[in-house]
């Protein structure tokens, strides 16, 4: 590694991609894990970054837990879910001694922590780099942009709902990324329909299309849709493997 390179840890990072939602529990975590384990299931080495300051939920995604974080000489030594160190994660919930603290910190401290963790974790080689940020556009997420920008970040996903593109959180998230000039690489509408466990129906529980609409209408990608899954959701409550609803093919092409 190049120690003067300005991008720093990220130096042998190929690609860094954010994952964006308007609102909590629309599913960012779980599409951000859903696609890391998607690429490494094609070959590529991930890294999940996890700023989610108060609800960091990709460690019990991943079944890591919460393990002690050790520091070299570069920074901090992410934790890896693999022994073939093919998936690396590093939550900014590890570096808290009691994560319901963070709840109640002001904006600069929480904007101070999220600048240095972002610089600061050791990656080594990695294919792609993907940034779960919490929900909403507040000062995390500039700190987040702010402190990326030297790393020549490639883009947004955003992550939505059917019925959330009418509410307009996602619509405040594309003013965001104009705004700060991140490109929206493409967007995911997410809990579009049910599948029925029984008969495998989809039924269309809230509107549908609402992702696809706010596509045309932004001119970014339709990457495509996720349907509420039960079997999705169990596999992410005990961190299993589960890639068969990620809309793989659009979205590699979206991010590579
Ligand atoms: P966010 O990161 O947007 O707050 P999460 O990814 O934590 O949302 O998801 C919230 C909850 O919804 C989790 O329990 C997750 O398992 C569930 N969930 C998300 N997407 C789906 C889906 N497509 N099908 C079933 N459950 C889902």
């Amino acid at each position: 590694m190049d120690l003067n390179d300005e991008r720093g840890n990220l130096a042998q990072v190929q690609h860094v991609v954010l994952v964006l939602s308007g609102k909590g529990g629309v599913g960012k975590s779980t599409l951000t894990t859903e696609l890391a384990l998607a690429l490494r299931h094609a070959g590529k080495k991930v890294g999940i970054l996890d700023v989610d300051l108060c609800g960091p939920s990709i460690p019990r995604m991943l079944s890591v837990g919460r393990p002690e974080v050790h520091q070299c000489d570069a920074g901090w030594v992410p934790v890896y879910t693999d022994a073939n160190k093919s998936l690396a994660l590093m939550s900014i919930g590890f570096l808290l001694e009691n994560p319901d603290d963070a709840v109640v910190w002001r904006g600069p401290k929480k904007t101070a922590l999220i600048g240095q963790f972002v610089s600061d974790v050791a990656w080594g080689e990695l294919d792609f780099l993907l940034v779960d940020t919490p929900p909403g556009t507040s000062d995390e997420h500039l700190a987040v942009v702010e402190n990326l920008r030297k790393h020549k970040v490639d883009g947004a996903i955003l992550v939505t709902t059917p019925q959330a593109v009418s509410t307009g959180d996602v619509r405040r998230e594309i003013t965001f990324c104009k705004k700060t000039g991140l490109r929206i690489l493409g967007i995911v509408e997410n809990m579009s329909g049910f599948v029925c466990p029984h008969c495998s129906e989809c039924s269309n529980i809230f509107s549908k299309g609402g992702g696809e609409e706010l596509a045309k209408l932004t001119g970014a990608p339709f990457l495509g849709c996720v349907p509420l899954d039960p079997q999705l959701s169990s596999c992410v409550e005990e961190g299993r493997d589960f890639i068969q609803a990620f809309p793989e093919s659009a979205t590699f092409s979206a991010i590579s």
